[in-house]
């Protein structure tokens, strides 16, 4: 159930368009006479449109600005990839050099995070009384572990992303939306996290060096031969790692079965799919 927003309970922040706010000499003017000195962490492309103000859980400020966003071309490959995303291997790809193991990101912090949530629930104020001093420090550290997994995840995630789009034209990629957030265990529930930072930064990267990203309805993936079409009867177990199909006899590792049905299933040629061009073995060796 999607929860209420509550005004008192939300963080802090504040938009302002163009003649809210002005930039000179680096530091930002916000309207009522308010002078920010802002650490910039890149250059503005160019003139911002507007700029979000806003403080997030763990107390740190931000600006964030608006600007037109311009595509910046890649050269063409002529390779075209498809992923399937897994719980073992955040990405499996049609390219063995671009597969993305699960990074693991939430394992070390999981026990830290246990800890600060056990804190919190031993110091939690009564109904109707403000939080103490120790609830609040200790919702301050679980929201800081939770961030670092969280930016660990997004630098992974951009640094594929980046590879992916570099050496592809065009990529098909399964709509996977989370099944198990709020259900089953931290394995899950951590593999979701990972699979949706990816394919934000996928799509997002994709869309900046004009890339043709091809969002695939995830149904019935599992099932299909990528080689003939052929539909099996009942979904594969997850155990089951080796997928066979009945119709024309193919033999494929299951998830790579599910990436080439994903080629298939956007249009685009699995003849253009592994080890063309730069997306040979070599290149796993050098990144
Ligand atoms: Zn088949």
């Amino acid at each position: 159930m999607p929860r209420i927003k509550r005004k008192r309970a939300a963080l802090p922040t504040l938009n302002y368009t163009r003649r809210g706010f002005r930039l000179k000499d680096g530091r930002l003017h916000l309207a009522g006479g308010i002078v920010l000195t802002v650490v910039w962490s890149r250059e503005l492309p160019s003139d911002p449109t507007s700029v979000r103000v806003y403080r997030d859980s763990l107390g740190h400020w931000y600006a964030s600005f608006v600007v037109a966003g311009e595509t910046q071309p890649l050269r063409a490959t002529d390779a075209v990839l498809g992923v399937d995303w897994g719980v073992r291997e955040t990405a499996t790809t049609t390219s063995d050099a671009h597969d993305l193991p699960h990074a693991q990101h939430g394992k070390t912090a999981a026990q830290k995070l246990a800890r600060y949530q056990r804190m919190m629930a031993r110091r939690k104020p009564a109904k109707g009384q403000p939080a103490s001093r120790g609830y609040r420090q200790a919702r301050a550290q679980a929201a800081k572990v939770y961030k670092k997994v969280a930016r660990q995840r997004q630098d992974t995630a951009r640094k594929w992303a980046k590879r992916v789009v570099r050496d592809h034209d065009a990529i098909a990629v399964e709509d996977f939306r989370p099944r198990f957030l709020s259900k089953t265990t931290m394995i899950r529930k951590a593999a979701d996290a990972a699979i949706g930072a990816t394919k934000r930064a996928l799509i997002e990267m994709g869309r900046k060096h004009g890339r043709d990203i091809r969002l695939v309805h995830p149904a019935h993936t599992t099932m299909d031969c990528a080689t003939c079409g052929a539909r099996t009867k009942h979904a594969l177990p997850l155990a089951e790692r080796t997928y066979t199909c009945t119709a024309c006899g193919a033999i494929s590792p299951r998830d790579k079965n599910s990436a080439r049905v994903m080629l298939v299933r956007a249009g685009l040629d699995p003849a253009g799919a592994e080890g063309v061009g730069p997306a040979g073995p070599l290149v796993r060796e050098a990144a």
